[in-house]
């Protein structure tokens, strides 16, 4: 397909005849829709180079968010868009990662610090609602316009540098910008992937999540209590993230015909789901559940197209694959920051331009690929056994370690040793031919698609 195609990018048939006529008319050097992580990174590149910048987002601030942990590969950005104080004022801190496996009990606990880079040992747990709420001020702080409880409606491509977005208020007001270029930082929503037809299911993967708050649970001592916690189940595996408030975010990533036995209400769903894995049901068992429980298919996917002749995408505007390991908020943020750069070079430098959006579409890829491979993976018994019995030769435990820290887009060389780790674990596979059989046809009917999904407690 050509990207720069404009047959591409026709206006949304689905949308117009829902959207009142347009009460306002402005406009922006550039329009980031949603106010997320990668919404509010870009618009704080793009105001701090003297953009006039709109973020219109749905919500209001702040708002509720799954997504709790951060990997040591966040905090540079942090730094970068000037909020590390403020994160770590809300923040827990995350020093290191455990995977448990309640068949076994076999337990193995990971310290960043023992990644290959040494200079990035730790993350946070953070109340997204906090979190985002720091990025999205920031980026008002910097001159972007925070546009709040505006849902986008319609996106319409009147020209290369002509962009017409059209959103309703809560108040049922409607607004309309026209912008050179966009920014679609929608979440799951996947504002322009849905309305250009661009979304597809990935065929590899598929999950649901089940999740709630819960005070009182047992935690680690000194520097393991902001440990993230990975337990493997029979249908898939939890999360246990300690808050800096004292309550413990505690997540079901299950696989899709699980979620489908629920007969009752969600919440004894859940609390029964927890009790099939004894080492978390004893860790909660003096905990109460302090939150509604929430429920929702995290089903795989990506886009077709990273960007066109004036829009680009991020985040999980483009992909979603998988929670287990703590990467979507990091990948979102580098890849709204690498949108402002983007969007910036195609503004200032037109000869450079085919070459930043090739090299935007290479970095967007690029995370989730380097993820994916372990989460196809990471059910599995032989992957099971490297993680619960790591061995550093060749320096392999460094840079899955690495890879656990989110250390995928700077130069560190992990990567012949990734490729051992990889080749070593075909060759268990091989070696164990009928397990591996076995993990492989059972895999394959768990990730195929329910006719109903789950959406809401
Ligand atoms: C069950 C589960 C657990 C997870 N756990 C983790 C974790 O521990 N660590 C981690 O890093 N990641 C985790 N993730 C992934 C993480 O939540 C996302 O990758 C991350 O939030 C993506 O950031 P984003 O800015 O791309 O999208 P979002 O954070 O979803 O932000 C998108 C914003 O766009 C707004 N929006 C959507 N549509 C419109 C519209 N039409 N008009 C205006 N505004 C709109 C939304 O309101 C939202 O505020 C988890 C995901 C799931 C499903």
């Amino acid at each position: 397909m050509k990207l720069d195609d404009e047959s591409q990018l026709q206006p949304s048939k689905a949308h117009p005849a829902t959207v009142p006529p347009a009460a306002v008319l402005s406009a922006c050097d550039m329009l980031v829709i949603g106010g997320g992580p990668a919404g509010a990174s870009a618009a704080i590149m793009l105001a701090e180079k003297g953009y006039r910048v709109v973020v219109v987002e749905k919500a209001r601030h702040p708002r509720f968010h799954i997504g709790e942990s951060l990997l040591p590969a966040n905090m540079p950005l942090l730094e970068r868009l000037g909020v590390a104080e403020k994160v770590r004022a809300i923040g827990m801190q995350k020093w290191g990662a455990e995977f448990v496996s309640h068949w076994d009990g076999r337990h193995q606990e990971f310290q960043f610090a023992n990644a290959w880079d040494k200079s990035l040992p730790m993350a946070y747990q953070v109340r997204r609602s906090e979190f985002d709420e720091i990025l999205i001020r920031r980026a008002a702080d910097r001159g972007a316009t925070v546009v709040e409880g505006c849902r986008v409606r319609n996106v319409e491509f009147l020209g290369p540098d002509r962009v017409r977005v059209t959103g309703v208020h809560d108040d049922g007001r409607t607004e309309t910008w026209e912008t050179p270029q966009l920014i679609d930082a929608s979440g799951r929503d996947t504002f322009l992937g849905t309305q250009l037809q661009t979304k597809r299911r990935n065929k590899r993967h598929n999950s649901a999540a089940l999740y709630g708050h819960f005070s009182g649970a047992r935690r680690n001592c000194g520097r393991q209590e902001g440990n993230i916690t990975i337990y493997w189940f029979d249908y898939g595996w939890f999360w246990f993230i300690p808050l800096a408030d004292g309550t413990t975010s505690v997540g079901a990533v299950v696989w899709p015909h699980y979620l489908k036995r629920r007969a009752g209400p969600v919440r004894e769903f859940f609390l029964a789901t927890i009790a099939l894995c004894p080492p978390l049901a004893e860790r909660l068992r003096d905990a109460e559940l302090v939150s509604e429980v929430e429920a929702t298919g995290n089903y795989s996917y990506s886009c077709d197209r990273t960007y066109g002749s004036n829009f680009l995408l991020t985040g999980d505007a483009f992909a979603f694959i998988d929670p287990v390991f703590s990467s979507g908020v990091m990948l979102a943020m580098n890849s709204g920051m690498a949108a402002a750069e983007t969007a910036h070079i195609c503004r200032t430098d037109p000869k450079q331009r085919a070459r930043a959006l090739q090299r935007f579409d290479r970095l967007v890829r690029h995370g989730p690929k380097q993820f994916s491979w372990f989460i196809y993976r990471v059910t599995n018994p032989t992957m099971r056994e490297l993680f619960l019995g790591p061995r550093n030769i060749l320096r392999m435990e460094e840079a899955l370690l690495s890879v656990l820290a989110g250390d995928v887009f700077k130069n560190t060389p992990i990567w012949t040793s990734l490729r051992l780790f990889k080749l070593l674990y075909y060759v268990i596979s091989l070696a164990n031919l009928k397990r591996t059989w076995r993990a492989l046809k059972s895999r394959a009917a768990n990730i195929r698609v329910e006719p109903k999904r789950l959406t809401s407690g």
